[in-house]
């Protein structure tokens, strides 16, 4: 096992860790500060989507595979076309956030990149990171792993938001790609909270997702029935091939992760509260 000892240490290469440490690049404060990114993965694969409003370009913008000005919602069975102006509605595929981000860093001579899973956080004088391979110290270290006490609590009021989507390529034209269907209630898994999104990327290419506000998450095939009805029965396919899939869960909580900091150990992204309780958005740019 060795020992090695950096100024700064972000656990989690994600949505969070990546925008910190891009960050730091930008202050000078931290042009010779030797900085770790740990993560267990090391990214290479897509794993999510993230959608997000925008009224102007920002950072990564350029990175959105698709954005929508025009959504469709429907009321009591009603279809309305809505106009989103002055808003956009647009999706980044987490891998070309990754890719983009990394590429960036790797230029940084003090920005090292370890694939390790992190078993502990410890604050002495200094803080001690584990992982299944090593021991690090630092001055201050950035988590993004979501604490424990979460997963036990039971004084909070959570939802899982969660999810199962499908990309689906059909053999014809059938997707208006200028506007995407927002929360489609109409299909229901008993009186619980579903609802289905659907993104066109294309004409005969889109993201079909069925997600759940409620308290337990389901079977990932449970989702399959009501993607497959919901494209039969409501978008009228029958020829499709499913290309990709994404499944998640996202807390929404008022679990207070406030006293998970420490003066040398601030929870970033999910784990440091980030995500808003009331509708699960927390991607940002
Ligand atoms: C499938 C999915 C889709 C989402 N879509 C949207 C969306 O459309 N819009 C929106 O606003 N929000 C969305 N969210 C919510 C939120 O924006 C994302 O979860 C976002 O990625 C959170 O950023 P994060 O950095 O906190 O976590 P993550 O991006 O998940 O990063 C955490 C990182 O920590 C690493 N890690 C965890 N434990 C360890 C460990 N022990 N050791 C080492 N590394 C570890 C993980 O490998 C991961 O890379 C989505 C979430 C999911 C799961």
């Amino acid at each position: 096992m060795s020992q090695k000892h950096y100024d700064y240490i972000i656990v989690g290469n994600g949505l969070a860790g990546l925008q910190l440490a891009l960050a730091f690049t930008k202050d000078s404060y931290f042009n010779h500060k030797s900085i770790a990114l740990i993560d267990a993965s090391s990214k290479t694969e897509n794993d999510k989507t993230w959608s997000f409003w925008e009224q102007n370009d920002s950072t990564f913008s350029h990175l959105a595979y698709q954005y929508w000005q025009h959504a469709t919602i429907f009321v009591d069975n009603q279809k309305i076309s809505l106009n989103l102006k002055p808003y956009t509605y647009k999706s980044i595929r987490a891998i070309d956030f990754y890719t983009e981000a990394k590429a960036q860093l790797n230029q940084q001579e003090n920005i090292t990149f370890l694939v390790e899973t992190v078993t502990s956080v410890k604050e002495n004088n200094i803080v001690e990171v584990t992982t299944e391979t090593n021991n690090y110290t630092a001055k201050h270290v950035f988590d993004s792993r979501i604490p424990n006490a979460f997963f036990k609590d039971k004084k909070a009021t959570t939802l899982i938001q969660h999810f199962k989507g499908w990309i689906i390529k059909t053999e014809d034209d059938v997707f208006n790609e200028d506007s995407f269907t927002m929360m489609d209630y109409r299909l229901k898994d008993n009186n619980q909270t579903t609802f289905m999104y659907v993104l066109p990327h294309t004409k005969n290419k889109a993201l079909i997702e069925f997600t759940y506000f409620t308290e337990n998450t389901v079977k990932s095939n449970h989702y399959d029935t009501y993607l497959k009805q919901y494209i039969s029965e409501y978008l009228n396919i029958n020829n499709y091939k499913i290309i990709e899939t994404e499944i998640g869960k996202i807390p929404m909580t008022t679990f207070n992760f406030e006293p998970f900091n420490t003066s040398k150990i601030t929870k970033i992204g999910t784990a440091g509260g980030w995500v808003k309780g009331s509708t699960g958005y927390s991607f940002k740019l």
